[in-house]
């Protein structure tokens, strides 16, 4: 939880209320899909996915009801990557909106459009957070009609939204985002220096002020991050598998999703911000039943 102030621009209570709406859309609901994420991707065996699966066929552990048969156990049996996985809602928005009335794993077009649905709601998710941290004006004003794209492409008919250059919109939104971190983060006091993509693998940080820091694209893999202070850090895409958060205060962190939390590792003293949650596999964390978005228990 962010403390009192966390933000440099005031969050106003409307905009937070837009933010928690827009994410409930985007968040995985396994009870409206029919396991897609278990289907479409392939995999060659590593350390997140214990066997090799080819794209498009069911994995060996989904069961006829879509359910995954050793959800409680992923870790542990070797699958980590599911843990982690988020489809930002692109699930449910293929199996009951883009091609409602047909079975998405019979349609050959799910192989494309799961993907691109995915990153769409991906992008969609951090447009709403930007759009709840700026201020009225000019950027705002951009960040919103970049919203609107692509909530509209999130809606789309197949055939547009298997046009999508993902790349592209990648691009875009990617430098829009660049721009409203550097706009919120101008105001943070003492600001640590950027190490935007920077390699950090295994790195020493223990305490380390990072507050309000660019570490977009950090490859932070298995980083001591304990008792580090992140508040307003700008985390977009970066990797922290196996990073050690515990203590750490994230208060405020940009562009932080919960697969990233998911594949960190925390305990109940690590300050989060309001809008994620405490990864039931942390040390200390509240003992309530995880909900991954492979969570496909029966209903
Ligand atoms: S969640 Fe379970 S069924 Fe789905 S891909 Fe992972 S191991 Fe397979």
């Amino acid at each position: 939880m962010s403390g009192p102030g966390a933000y440099p621009v005031p969050v106003p209570d409307r905009a937070t209320a837009g933010l928690a709406a827009a994410r409930r859309e985007l968040t995985a609901d396994c009870s409206r899909c029919v396991g897609l994420c278990c289907v479409v991707p392939g995999f060659v065996a590593s350390a997140d996915f214990a066997v090799d699966k080819p794209a498009g066929t069911p994995c060996r552990h989904l069961r006829a009801d879509a359910r995954c048969g050793i959800h409680d156990d992923l870790r542990g049996r070797g699958f980590p990557g599911c843990v982690v996985f988020d489809c930002f809602g692109a699930g449910q928005q293929l199996t009951q909106v883009t091609l409602a009335g047909h079975d998405p794993r019979a349609d050959p077009a799910t192989a494309t459009l799961f993907p691109v649905l995915r990153q769409v709601g991906e992008l969609r998710w951090h447009l709403a957070e930007a759009l709840a941290r700026l201020p009225a004006g000019p950027l705002r004003d951009e960040v919103a009609a970049a919203e609107a794209r692509a909530r509209q492409l999130g809606g789309a008919a197949p055939a547009e939204i298997a046009a999508v250059d993902t790349a592209g919109l990648r691009r875009d939104v990617g430098d829009l985002l660049g721009r409203v971190s550097e706009a919120v983060r101008a105001g943070v006091p003492g600001r640590a220096r950027d190490r935007r993509n920077a390699d950090l693998v295994g790195a020493a940080l223990r305490g380390a002020r990072l507050r309000g820091a660019g570490l977009r694209g950090a490859c932070l893999i298995g980083a001591d991050l304990r008792d580090a202070d992140l508040r307003q850090a700008d985390l977009l895409g970066a990797d922290l598998r196996g990073a050690d958060l515990r203590g750490a205060d994230l208060g405020g962190a940009l562009f932080l999703t919960q697969p990233q939390l998911e594949a960190a590792r925390g305990d109940a003293a690590t300050r989060l911000p309001d809008w994620l949650r405490r990864p039931a596999h942390w040390v200390g964390a509240p003992g309530r039943r995880r909900r991954s978005p492979l969570d496909r228990q029966p209903r």
